[in-house]
């Protein structure tokens, strides 16, 4: 099997160091919308001119390089073990070369590991078995403070008046944001799943953030309630880093799972501005970033 290694390595650092540019758009074109020289958007220039100091000089986009979740899709008969290693070994390896902050600590002794290894779920590495004949990885650095702002509802939720339908779901999500307030560094991207167990319900919502952010969700019906949640979050003007205004999220984006009769949940995962997120390839020992 190919050592990819460094392979992993460019990846963290691209994924560090250079935001997407459907991210970096979205900003862009939320800054006309607040008023001139407000702080909110004072605060979105501080952010644009971060995102192109970074891309600039290779460095870290936020201090806070966030938890690395790795998705693999490898061919039939790749090992796993290795590429587990393998990506272990980039990761210690990027921590040493600055792209990413040491941020795993011992969960009871706060005792950091200096290089970004703990146990086997840090880094968070995720394998599916794929028929392509390609390695596909995306990668997602999700910072601590918007982690920190996630949530799972159980519906129905009497308090918010919230069933077990898409109203429901609307209620339940507009309530996760107002409750963040902008913590979690705002404007963010929302990825919510519906259904599943708790486990399955929150990784889907990750996954959901692999979306580019102007995509439009295939279900019509979906589409339009990812639109209105935009829209509506937006409206609460909590604004960029909570400071008031009309740029409270950049997007929503949903996803749904199989559930059991008894159970409703819908999970929020709030991804900062710092939406930090790459995808690399591997076909016919060919490797590719986007
Ligand atoms: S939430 Fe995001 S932007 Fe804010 S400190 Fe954490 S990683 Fe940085």
């Amino acid at each position: 099997m190919l050592d990819l290694t460094e392979a992993f390595v460019e990846l963290i650092r691209r994924t560090s160091t250079d935001l997407p540019a459907d991210v970096e758009q979205a900003l862009r074109e939320a800054r006309p919308r607040e008023a001139s020289d407000s702080a909110a958007q004072r605060a979105l220039d501080a952010v644009l001119e971060n995102v192109d100091l970074a891309r600039r000089t290779a460095s870290p986009i936020c201090q806070d390089t966030g938890t690395p979740l790795f998705f693999v899709h490898h061919p039939p008969g790749w090992s796993t073990r290795q590429l587990r290693e393998q990506i272990r070994a980039a990761v210690a390896e990027a921590t040493r070369r600055s792209y990413l902050r040491p941020n795993a600590v011992d969960a009871l002794s706060g005792k950091n590991s200096g290089n970004n290894l703990g146990d086997p779920s840090f880094p968070t590495i995720h394998f599916e078995d794929s028929e392509d004949e390609e390695l596909a990885v995306d990668l997602i650095l999700k910072g601590g403070g918007c982690e920190n702002v996630g949530a799972q509802y159980s519906l129905p939720h009497g308090g918010l008046q919230a069933g077990r339908d898409l109203e429901g779901v609307r209620r339940v999500v507009l309530d996760a944001v107002h409750q963040a307030q902008g913590q979690g560094c705002a404007p963010g991207i929302l990825g919510i799943a519906i259904g599943g167990d708790r486990g399955s319900s929150y990784l889907a919502s990750k996954q959901a953030l692999l979306r580019p952010v102007d995509d439009h969700h295939p279900d019509p019906e979906l589409a339009a309630l990812e639109a209105r949640l935009t829209e509506e979050a937006n409206q609460l003007g909590i604004g960029p880093m909570g400071f008031g205004g009309e740029t409270t999220v950049l997007g929503a984006k949903i996803t749904h799972l199989h559930r059991l009769p008894a159970s409703f949940f819908v999970s929020v995962s709030y991804m900062c501005w710092a939406h930090r997120r790459r995808r690399m390839t591997v076909r016919r020992g060919q490797i590719t970033y986007s």
